[in-house]
């Protein structure tokens, strides 16, 4: 499954964010900042209303949504890039990350430790951006040095470099290289870098209870930073999360949930949030048995996206029929669509839709 990563200054609020968010791996929730050194990984299933739509109209014995993995990587602090606070060691496991989920502390609280003065999300947030982009300008000059020689009598090699002094100059501007506004192909001369700041970025402001549905002054700070970079920003409170995920009675949950005036844990829109970053695709199948939803990428074809259920349906893959969502939706069933033309028989050339209800036939 693909990664997000939970990053952020010490007691922010980064394990009770993880602890609400997995269901099967759990942290240690604690004011002591180096609890965590290896990465807490948990999976989580990713809400999907068109799901549940498909389940209603199909009432199978299984719903089966599809998940992606959170890891809490804990232990960012001022000068990682340089190594302080076992840095490098977490930088790394940003590498790792396909989206990152920065957490950022927007509550106070006398009682829950903090270094860096006053509470600042602007400066906090700056911090571990410039920690990323040192890391990455590390990273920049390495490979500038590599391809420096070569470029003199290598045109391909050129164009890379001038690529990569493009990124210099802007990380050295204190800026991020997602923000850099680079060509496919000029993307795919740093890929192999896998630089932190260029990974897709979601803010999490932890507010305090009272402001849980406004926001406060310093979440407003942050969703004007959020803004210029095109970044979202999502209001929560992680310790309210935490207690929600708690429960396992769902009378319990929605009485508690009443009580804070919430139709819904805030922790979905984070899910839903963090898989949209991703750019990822889902497409559906729908049975008597399950109702289940599959991830691809964007442009795969149908017997790639087969592969997902099953190596063998890839391999052997012969056909597949296609159903629009809003098809199945509107004629309530298969069969129906079927009846009025609206169930497709595409080969191995069809670039799958978001949103498809696929059946796979194959050859074992
Ligand atoms: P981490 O170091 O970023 O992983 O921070 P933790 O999740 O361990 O939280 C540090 C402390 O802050 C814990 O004592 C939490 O209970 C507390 N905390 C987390 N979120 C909130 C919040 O929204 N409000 C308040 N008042 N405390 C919080």
């Amino acid at each position: 499954a693909l990664q997000a990563g939970i990053v952020g200054l010490p007691n922010v609020g980064k394990s009770t964010l993880f602890n609400a968010v997995s269901n099967s791996a759990k942290a240690q929730a604690s004011n002591y900042r180096f609890c965590t050194i290896e990465p807490n990984v948990g999976l989580v299933d990713v809400p999907d209303a068109r799901l549940n739509k498909l389940a209603e109209l199909v009432i199978p014995n299984r719903i089966v949504p599809t998940q992606i993995e959170i890891v809490d990587i804990a232990g960012l602090v001022r000068g990682a890039s340089k190594g302080e606070g076992l840095g490098n060691q977490f930088l790394g496991n940003i590498r790792e990350v396909d989206a990152i989920i920065h957490v950022i502390r927007c509550f106070e609280d006398d009682n829950v430790l903090r270094d860096e003065g006053a509470i600042n999300p602007i400066s906090d947030k700056e911090i571990i951006d410039t920690e990323l982009q040192l890391k990455d300008l590390d990273s920049v000059e390495r490979k500038i040095g590599r391809v420096e020689k070569a470029a003199r009598t290598d045109p391909k090699m050129k164009a890379e470099l001038d690529v990569l002094v493009q990124c210099k100059n802007h990380l050295q501007q204190g800026k991020s290289i997602r923000s850099l506004d680079l060509s496919k192909e000029e993307k795919t001369a740093i890929a192999d870098m896998f630089l932190l700041t260029e990974k897709p970025v979601l803010y999490v402001a932890n507010v305090d209870e009272p402001s849980m549905h406004t926001g406060n002054k310093y979440s407003e700070a942050l969703a004007k930073a959020a803004k210029e970079e095109g970044a979202q920003i999502i209001i929560m409170n992680n310790n309210i999360e935490a207690q929600i995920a708690e429960m396992e009675d769902p009378a319990d949950r929605a009485l508690f949930m009443e009580e804070y005036k919430m139709t819904e844990p805030a922790l979905n829109r984070l899910i839903t949030s963090a898989y949209k970053l991703l750019n990822l695709y889902t497409y559906f199948t729908a049975g008597v048995q399950e109702v289940r939803a599959w991830t691809i990428h964007e442009g795969w074809k149908a017997p790639q996206a087969a592969g997902v259920i099953h190596t063998d349906f890839e391999k052997g893959f012969i056909k597949a029929e296609v159903i629009a969502y809003n098809d199945f939706v509107q004629y309530g069933s298969e069969a129906a669509a079927r009846e009025v033309g609206k169930l497709r028989i595409e080969g191995k050339e069809y670039v799958v839709k978001d949103g498809d209800i696929m059946h796979f036939r194959f050859n074992v």
